[in-house]
């Protein structure tokens, strides 16, 4: 098991965090420094460190990233106009925390990932 970040803190709510959606898998909360309108992070319940880390194990909770990932942008009302669904993997990835974690970003044109 990956070490305990801030974000597992946040999961079991002993720390405050702007939670919009929780279940046994997953829990996404409001970005703490948003870089667009609508900024949630999406985390599996479990501690996984990075992308590096995945196991056949995690497929559930990883898949269900992506499912809560279309209810949220469907209930923040961005799913028509679109988002960007970001994982960040270790230094050159820009990753700070290192719980796995999807961001989703929308709200705005995002332009160009690559630009
Ligand atoms: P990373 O660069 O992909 O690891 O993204 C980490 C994200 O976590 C950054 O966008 C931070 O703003 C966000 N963050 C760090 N601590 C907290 C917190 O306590 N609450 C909410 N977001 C946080």
């Amino acid at each position: 098991m990956a070490a305990e970040t801030i974000f597992s803190k946040i999961i079991r709510r002993e720390i405050p965090a702007d939670i919009v959606y929780q279940d046994e898998l997953v829990t996404a909360f409001r970005d703490i420094s948003p870089r667009a309108p609508t900024h949630i992070l999406i985390i599996p319940n479990v501690e996984i460190a990075t992308s590096n880390d995945v196991l056949p194990e995690h497929e559930a909770a990883l898949g269900r990233l992506f499912t809560a990932a279309a209810k949220i942008a469907r209930q923040e009302g961005i799913a028509e106009n679109g988002y960007r669904l970001i994982v960040n993997c270790n230094e050159h990835g820009g990753q700070e925390v290192y719980h796995i974690h999807m961001h989703l970003l929308g709200g705005r044109p995002l332009g160009p990932i690559l630009a």
